[in-house]
């Protein structure tokens, strides 16, 4: 194939037909962005196409959701690696990203590509941040402002605020957004305060923030209590909002947790919308887990999918991480498609759930017994000799501490009839952990029997 080929309208259109496939868009946008499009110029590894439309937010469009397809596509029927430039229809042959202002392609940089709405599975856990966050993104400025998204790590905070960024250059290429982490933002104003011409540079950082049509701080915790940043983020806030402009804010903790931070902010916060994520359900994880395989190219089993979703609760970083650690492991081992039993030696320092190393109350007493050098018969019967009390207590310490039963059940397991015993059981290993009154090394015994419990020693 060359370039001649591509100007015999019949491959043309087969080509955008094939790139309509692959991009799995609908024939009215084929109709709305394919079909007028022409091919121009192969010049080098560029190949240009010139679109019928004359504005710039189009280009915007075509480059940030179809240029990829375009590349693969035409590199593949050419053979190599070629880049596409969508031209307006009045262009000679200005490659499309120079009209773009400058700036806001540098800022549009700090957003990764792969953190979109569309690449984002909504859950019952994140289904208000995520409403909002669009709601947002089609009208920034408009709906609520600020926005503050709050959450543990890894539950998708930055993931939501970067998909609200593209979304917006998108929608807008001459909108300017920027994105940065609460460090960033105290460095740059530590940066600011120490050079010597600090006038200048302090009227060169507001320039930065505050000319801004969206000012996205992530992590805004690295800046609570320091003061000069806090301050000169008050500022910024401030005259962003009063123009209108958006502001998003992402932490690990609402707002109301800091101690710090005093009321000017507390209230200007609580203007907006404060959303928090939490961990994602089952169902939500399994879908997670379901994406993110087709993404990497990873051929797993809904059983394997289970298995993961099963164990791994806290955290999506983890769940993508897990599924990258059987990647490497089948390519390493050179195996084609990996059933349960590979997945499971590929995690074994992730997740270690089996049967056996699950905590239930007969396995504390199991461990006891055998720490203490003691039958379990001794210790559920009646006999009241120190060598047997003792291990007794830590049994219901133990279980009060790490199943989470009450007094009573752990008195019904242990036949008696009188919890009373038990608490005060509870409270007497408890005050010894600290004291060592008794001179036995409660701690570390609890300690040691603790890790045996939780596996810790097999890693
Ligand atoms: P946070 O900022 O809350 O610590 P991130 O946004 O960095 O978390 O998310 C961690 C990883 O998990 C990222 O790779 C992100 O793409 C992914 N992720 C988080 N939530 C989702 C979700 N709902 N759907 C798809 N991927 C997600
Ligand atoms: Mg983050």
């Amino acid at each position: 194939m060359n370039a001649e080929d591509f100007k015999n309208e019949e491959y043309w259109v087969e080509i955008k037909k094939k790139i309509q496939r692959e991009s799995n868009v609908s024939d009215i946008t084929y109709h709305l962005w394919f079909e007028h499009l022409e091919f121009h110029e192969l010049s080098g590894d560029t190949v240009y196409i010139k679109t019928e439309k004359d504005d710039e937010r189009a280009l915007g469009y075509l480059n940030n959701k179809f240029k990829l397809y375009f590349e693969t596509v035409i590199g593949e029927e050419l053979g190599r690696i070629i880049s596409v430039v969508f031209l307006l229809s009045n262009a000679e042959h200005t490659p499309a990203q120079a009209q773009i202002p400058e700036e806001n392609r540098i800022d549009n940089d700090t957003l990764n590509p792969d953190y979109t709405f569309e690449s984002f599975v909504v859950g019952k856990n994140n289904m208000m941040a995520h409403q909002v966050s669009v709601a947002v993104a089609e009208d920034p400025g408009k709906t609520w402002n600020p926005l503050y998204i709050y959450g543990g790590p890894g539950l998708g905070k930055t993931h939501l605020m970067h998909s609200i960024g593209h979304f917006i250059i998108n929608k807008d290429p001459s909108k300017k957004v920027i994105y940065v982490t609460g460090s960033d933002f105290t460095n740059d104003v530590i940066e600011s305060l120490r050079s010597g011409n600090s006038v200048a540079s302090m009227s060169k950082l507001r320039e930065k923030y505050r000319s801004v049509d969206v000012l996205m701080i992530d992590d805004i915790q690295f800046i609570i209590g320091k003061e000069s940043t806090q301050e000169e983020f008050f500022h910024t806030f401030n005259t962003l909002h009063d123009a209108g402009k958006q502001i998003i804010i992402a932490s690990d903790r609402n707002f109301k947790e800091f101690k710090t931070l005093d009321e000017r902010y507390v209230s200007r916060f609580a203007w907006g919308m404060v959303v928090d994520i939490t961990p994602p359900d089952y169902e939500t994880r399994s879908a997670i887990l379901k994406n993110y395989a087709e993404k990497i190219n990873l051929k797993i089993s809904e059983e394997i999918i289970d298995y993961v979703a099963s164990n791994m609760k806290s955290n999506v970083r983890e769940l993508e991480g897990s599924l990258k650690k059987i990647q490497g492991y089948i390519k390493l081992f050179n195996i084609k498609e990996p059933d349960l039993e590979i997945a499971k030696e590929a995690l074994k320092d992730y997740i270690y759930p089996s049967e056996s190393n699950k905590i239930t109350f007969d396995r504390i007493v199991d461990v006891v017994c055998q720490e203490c050098n003691i039958s379990k018969e001794a210790i559920l019967s009646n006999k009241r000799t120190a060598e047997i009390v003792y291990p007794r207590h830590i049994i219901m310490y133990l279980a009060y501490d790490m199943l989470g039963i009450t007094y009573k059940q752990i008195a019904e397991y242990l036949k008696r009839s009188d919890h009373t015993t038990v608490l005060s059981a509870c409270n007497k290993i408890a005050e010894d952990i600290n004291s060592n009154k008794s001179g036995k090394n409660t701690r570390e015994k609890v300690e040691s029997i603790k890790k045996i419990l939780t596996g810790a020693l097999n890693e």
